[in-house]
């Protein structure tokens, strides 16, 4: 089997000790790893599949926090880059006036924002490889270069590439910014993911069926459409529709439970040797089967607090699905 490579940020996360609490009152946190793509190449290792993360950190103790994180899950680091130019950069966690979940960003800029196209240049694939990016290191930063650079190599050799904007609009100057640089990159993606929350943004279209078939602009070969605690639907541009129903569970923290959903689909496509050439010859029931497996590592990881503490083996996940 290939390899899964994922790009972009890795982060630390702040997470509040209290509840209910403002940002400004809160007295304590703990801190763990985050960033989408590193959760992604976490979920992948876990479930025993090879994962490489494409990144730049800090020299600092964040960027070595990182480095210990990845290798105690046993992620490549080949291109994994540090730097003295910027720090890792750092998220604060609260809840908004709305009880939903915030994030305060600390990085201006972070290392992962200064990796360039020179640092990745001589990275190519195999067609059985996978690459995986996000939408926060989309920003105007020469990482946003480096992401054009490693997707135009994915192409050459027809390896398959995966997106998962997972927006962050605090990130960025303005909405439309942040709305623009998704709809940049997803004709290059043959796998796109996006969740119920961010489909109207993305696409700017309020009926569901449109909006959904309006996602399949260039390259895109599927459009796996995430619905929290009621799963999701696998839409293919040959004209399947799979529809999987969730698991349900009582959740303790959902933080990185997409990520984890993307790390399980793309875990299981290097596992089945299922590569861009035959993505558009499965049948109904084996992409059945993928949405059942990715809805349930996603849903095991709500359990336990966390993005990464939380997520499950290979052999919890079938377990969990067969007690189900
Ligand atoms: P994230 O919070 O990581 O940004 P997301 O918005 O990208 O997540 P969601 O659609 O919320 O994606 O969740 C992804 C998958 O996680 C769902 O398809 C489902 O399998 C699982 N999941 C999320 N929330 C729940 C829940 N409350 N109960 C069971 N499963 C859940």
């Amino acid at each position: 089997p290939g390899t899964i490579y994922s790009i972009g940020e890795a982060l630390i996360d702040f997470i509040p000790n209290q509840h209910n609490c403002h940002l400004k009152d809160v007295m304590g946190f703990k801190r763990v790893m985050g960033g989408a793509p590193a959760n992604v190449a976490v979920s992948i290792a876990k479930l025993g599949g090879y994962s490489s993360f494409i990144s730049k950190l800090g020299e600092d103790a964040f960027g070595d926090h990182i480095v210990e994180q990845l290798v105690y899950y046993q992620v490549e680091r080949e291109w994994l880059i540090r730097t003295n130019q910027a720090n890792t950069g750092l998220a604060f966690v609260s809840l908004n006036e709305n009880g939903e979940r915030d994030f305060s960003f600390y990085r201006n800029p972070s290392a992962d924002m200064l990796l360039s196209p020179e640092e990745v240049s001589g990275l190519s694939f195999q067609e059985d490889d996978v690459l995986h990016f996000g939408s926060v290191d989309l920003i105007d930063a020469p990482v946003k270069e480096a992401h054009l650079a490693v997707i135009k190599q994915a192409e050459i050799d027809q390896a398959l590439i995966s997106f998962d904007p997972n927006v962050r609009l605090p990130l960025w100057d303005s909405a439309e910014a942040c709305r623009s640089a998704i709809n940049q990159f997803i004709p290059h993606a043959h796998v796109l993911k996006i969740s119920d929350e961010e489909l109207q943004f993305i696409t700017g279209m309020d009926d569901e069926q449109q909006a959904l078939q309006r996602l399949f602009i260039g390259n895109v070969q599927w459009v796996v459409y995430t619905r929290g605690r009621k799963g999701a639907v696998l839409l293919t541009k040959t004209g399947q529709i799979v529809k999987h129903s969730g698991y349900q569970v009582k959740p303790v923290d959902t933080t990185g439970a997409g990520d984890a959903f993307v790390g399980a689909l793309l875990y299981q496509l290097q596992e089945k040797m299922i590569s861009l050439k035959t993505l558009n010859k499965l049948s109904e029931e084996q992409l059945q089967r993928l949405l059942a497996f990715s809805n349930g590592y996603a849903a095991l990881t709500t359990l336990k607090n966390g993005a990464v503490e939380s997520l499950p083996t290979h052999a919890e996940t079938l377990a969990f699905m067969a007690n189900y």
